[in-house]
């Protein structure tokens, strides 16, 4: 009650006001929120990450290094518990990949392999292509007719400040392969699922189901994709040669790297912030994940500097999300009896949050008031989607957990998402720190709140 009178009061001398006293926010989450716009964290974990490990495939010693890296930091940074948690993971790896037009319009085509994308003969494959405007006609084809010959689905995805269309548009990937298998084809390309007008392939993870045996896979650049539509409308058959030597090496390890701060009421319950540590292997995994990890963390530390919070704060730096999610799983399998009152996620790269959702019981809206009116003067709006959490939390708010998602803008993502752009040059540091500005008003908040959080009644 006291603030608009301490405005009116500042106003009347003519003398600026407050943030905190302008909105009604509380005067420590506002500090908070406005001290980290100076963060150096995130951008300092950011570098590091992808300059001193580069890229981090699941499975492979680069995330294992990663995984050591991360265990030493999060310790130097002060965190409590730092552990890693291995699990089991089959792991898939890239080999050579080189794709061409053949005949009269011979060549090259920029393409990579997707995830879990059988290998061609070491000398190559070649077939014509059969072509599919969208997945529905490839789905449309019936059984056995692509025998012999290489399918290839155009689909293209749209930009959008959400990313809405990657769920629509990513089938293709994720299932396009296996449907191409089921009709008979000897190899599928797909146009990347992506937003740029670079000749750089998107990577990414396909699923062939048991019972389908993998054929070879890739995505093609979108320019390249592009002109294999051109060359098909030519109305002549043409064909392709590919050359894939991706290998699956087995049973090897993956893990999650888990750091804590611990809170003076154990009752109160744990918020979960996680990120994933791996990456695809053409970038540096910059904007796909390492800004997210580091702004996970850097909020995290903020809120551990200024003093203990109420409930332990949970940092999880998911392994093998790329490939699977297999680390979201492995977590939720270890830890699904842990008192989890709230989970959230940053994995969408590293431009400004503009939008908040959460998935709460209606008995939190006072809470997610604090939390609207505390982000609203770093121009985040509140959405009316309920929190999805993010793929390494998604089966803790399947499960019942409230959940927060601090909206990125997605503008740019896939433009680089996947790609071998993904690189530090790309984050900007400006919106890295609002990033965290965001995620550390947030976590004052939610950390320390007096009531019980629940996303159920
Ligand atoms: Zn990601
Ligand atoms: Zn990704």
């Amino acid at each position: 009650m006291h603030k608009p009178l301490i405005a009116a009061a500042l106003a009347a001398l003519a003398l600026p006001v407050p943030l905190a006293a302008q909105t009604g926010v509380d005067e420590r989450v506002a500090e908070l929120r406005d001290a980290a716009l100076d963060d150096d964290y995130a951008w300092a974990i950011t570098e590091a990450i992808t300059t001193e490990l580069g890229p981090r495939m699941a499975g492979t010693p680069a995330e294992a290094r990663a995984r050591k890296w991360a265990v030493e930091t999060l310790t130097a940074m002060g965190f409590s518990n730092v552990r890693d948690e291995p699990f089991p993971l089959r792991t898939w790896v890239r080999g050579i990949e080189t794709g061409a037009v053949m005949g009269d319009h011979s060549q090259p085509l920029a393409l990579t392999a997707l995830g879990n994308s059988a290998a061609t003969p070491v000398d190559g494959l070649e077939g014509e292509i059969v072509y599919f405007p969208s997945l529905a006609d490839l789905q449309a084809e019936p059984d056995g007719a692509l025998r012999g010959r290489i399918a290839f689905v155009s689909h293209a995805m749209t930009r959008t400040q959400d990313g809405s269309q990657y769920g629509a548009y990513g089938i293709v990937r994720r299932a396009g392969p296996a449907i191409a298998a089921q009709k008979g084809a000897s190899a599928i390309l797909i146009r990347s699922i992506g937003t740029d007008s670079h000749r750089m392939p998107h990577a990414g993870s396909t699923v062939f189901p048991d019972g389908t045996d993998p054929i070879p896979a890739a995505a093609l650049a979108i320019p390249d994709a592009e002109q294999l539509e051109r060359l098909i409308e030519r109305g002549k058959p043409v064909r392709v040669r590919l050359i894939l030597t991706p290998r699956v090496l087995g049973t090897r390890s993956s893990g999650n790297v888990i750091a804590e701060v611990p809170g003076s009421d154990p009752s109160a319950g744990i918020v979960v912030v996680a990120c994933h540590l791996d990456s695809w292997d053409l970038g540096t995994g910059a904007i796909d994940d390492a800004s997210g990890c580091a702004i996970v963390a850097a909020a995290a530390k903020r809120i551990m500097d200024a003093g203990q919070p109420r409930r332990t704060i949970r940092v999880l730096w998911a392994g093998a999300e790329e490939v699977g999610i297999f680390g979201g799983r492995a977590y939720f399998e270890a830890h699904k009896g842990d008192n989890h009152v709230l989970a959230a996620e940053s994995d969408f790269g590293a431009d400004r949050v503009w939008r908040l959702d959460t998935r709460f019981a209606p008995a939190n809206q006072p809470l997610a008031d604090r939390l609207a009116a505390a982000l609203a003067p770093l121009g985040i709006a509140t959405g009316t989607q309920p929190a999805s959490g993010g793929a390494d939390v998604s089966a803790l708010i399947a499960n019942g957990v409230a959940g927060i998602d601090l909206q990125q803008d997605g503008t740019r993502y896939f433009d680089l998402h996947h790609t071998p752009d993904d690189t530090l040059d790309k984050v900007d540091p400006a919106q890295l720190r609002q990033n965290v500005a965001a995620w550390t008003a947030m976590l004052a908040i939610v950390a320390d709140a007096p009531e019980r959080i629940s996303a159920t009644k």
